[in-house]
């Protein structure tokens, strides 16, 4: 019996990763890709369809102009060449979350091609070159009801939800990624998340990986170390987070040295990611025979989008995400070593949301990496799945600007917004957080600090002012950190008369 996996660092050392990486964007476009059905998530089932999206016979689609003026976006932004024309292609297979048998989709003619784009990962610069970003539709939704797994086997029935069938997706296809072996899951992690960014900014999707607005496919081969000869590489389907990617190659790299050095062959297959337990099982076995039987879509005329047009809409592109960062870093004033714990931490978007809601860059910046991402990183979760948003950590920053908590008693509101114990009041009245700000309460203390503490006093009134610093220590101290530090320096100087 051989081990199911090799230490990722024995993989590693034997093999080189290759990768390509398949990402799928639902766009938010407030219609349908070919008709007008509404797009919102978490209607009843099956209440947003219409004959077109459910290819009743006869049923004719129209583009949604707003759905191809987003996919030039998309392939401007990843520096792609856009097609003077290109086609719809019907991609043929047969399955019950697919109402018309087919897919629109593109297959030989994609909107946009032959792109490239950047990631920083530990402060190194990686070029990711994209072969394509085309323009299809999504299915719609299976459930499998009665199994123990809510997979189809052990199903008694299974229930179709068509309101996600033909909703407006691009699909973004890496050219090979070769990268540092060691580097190779991290890279993927930063694209997919730099992707997630410039999504955002571009404002065509809401990107929620959680409801499957943005889902990783990830291609995943080794090759032995100094080898020419690609391996066989397995498409590990529908992972839907930033660490998930991330967790998902590396155990493709593991999982896949081992076979090989057990004298095994990898299987060309989809594998299925399980969040759970942190492994790819055996999905369903591919060749790159699959034949879907792939025709130009007769019933949709070719897009050909006017020179005009396509540069009108990259003279409205936000700034690219690269010199964004260069224009904030020197915004902030952070160093190079801050601005990368800041975007490995993927705490820069947040930190913007924070700086705009009028908190200084360094107070954004210790909040998000020294509290948020910390906490993040500690339950294995994505910052953004928290909880907490730039407008609680702006109300909290406020609280502690107006002296009604100090650093300390903040950090225990942070605690509890993670734990979903209310806002931020709440917490504080809940937790007992608020500061002391009852001067009277103060100065007993610091009388008590004064008393106990003769030869301090002594120190201090022979010229040593900093031995002050003691005494602040010992009124903290009795107030139980409960005390704005400034406050009692100030009125412990006026009762010392220095
Ligand atoms: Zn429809």
């Amino acid at each position: 019996m051989t081990a199911d996996v090799l230490e990722i660092d024995d993989a590693l050392a034997q093999f080189d990763p290759v990768m390509g990486l398949e990402v799928h964007v639902e766009l938010n476009t407030k219609s349908k890709m070919f008709c007008g059905c509404p797009t919102e998530f978490g209607a009843p089932p099956n209440t947003q369809t219409c004959p077109v999206c459910l290819g009743l016979p006869g049923a004719l689609p129209v583009v949604n102009a707003r759905a191809v003026e987003s996919a030039i976006k998309i392939g401007l932004a990843l520096n792609c060449e856009i097609a003077e024309w290109c086609r719809f292609a019907r991609k043929n297979y047969f399955y019950p979350d697919m109402p018309k048998n087919f897919q629109t989709s593109q297959y030989d003619e994609p909107i946009a091609y032959n792109g490239w784009t950047e990631v920083v990962v530990d402060g190194e610069t990686y070029r990711i070159e994209i072969e394509r970003a085309h323009m299809e539709e999504d299915t719609g939704k299976s459930t499998h009801v009665g199994g123990a797994t809510g997979r189809i086997h052990g199903a008694s029935h299974s229930l179709v939800d068509y309101n996600r069938a033909g909703i407006p997706l691009i699909e973004i296809v890496t050219k090979t990624i070769e990268v540092p072996a060691e580097k190779a899951a991290a890279v993927a992690r930063a694209y997919v998340s730099m992707l997630r960014d410039l999504l955002l900014a571009l404002g065509v999707s809401d990107v929620r990986m959680d409801q499957g607005s943005l889902r990783c496919d990830a291609n995943v081969s080794l090759k032995p170390k100094g080898s020419s000869v690609l391996g066989t590489r397995t498409e590990t389907k529908n992972v839907n987070s930033f660490r998930s990617v991330e967790r998902a190659i590396t155990y493709e790299i593991t999982r896949q040295a081992a076979v090989l050095v057990a004298g095994g062959k990898v299987l060309q297959e989809t594998r299925h990611w399980h969040e759970d337990t942190g492994i790819t099982t055996s999905g369903r076995e591919k060749s790159d025979a699959d034949d879907y039987r792939y025709f130009p879509e007769p019933d949709l005329v070719p897009v050909a989008p006017s020179r005009d047009w396509v540069e009108e809409i990259r003279s409205s592109l936000p700034e690219a995400p690269s010199l964004r960062r260069v224009r904030l870093q020197e915004d902030w004033g952070f160093t190079d070593l801050e601005m990368r714990d800041v975007i490995n931490g993927n705490a820069l978007e947040p930190i913007v949301a924070t700086v705009e809601l009028g908190v200084t860059p360094a107070a954004a910046k210790k909040w998000w990496l020294g509290e948020l991402a910390r906490a993040a990183n500690e339950s294995g979760q994505d910052l953004d799945a928290l909880g907490v948003g730039p407008a609680q950590v702006a109300e909290v920053q406020k609280l502690v600007d107006d002296g009604k908590l100090n650093d300390k008693l903040a950090r225990q509101v942070f605690d509890g917004l993670i734990k979903g114990e209310g806002s931020p009041a709440e917490i504080i009245k809940a937790r007992g957080l608020e500061l002391v700000s009852d001067d009277s309460a103060l100065i007993d203390a610091i009388d008590r600090a004064i008393a106990a503490n003769p030869d301090v006093v002594e120190k201090v009134n022979s010229g040593k002012p900093a031995a002050a610093g003691a005494l602040i220590g010992a009124v903290m101290k009795d107030m139980r950190g409960q005390a704005d530090a400034a406050k009692v320096r100030e009125l412990l100087n006026a009762r010392l008369g220095i």
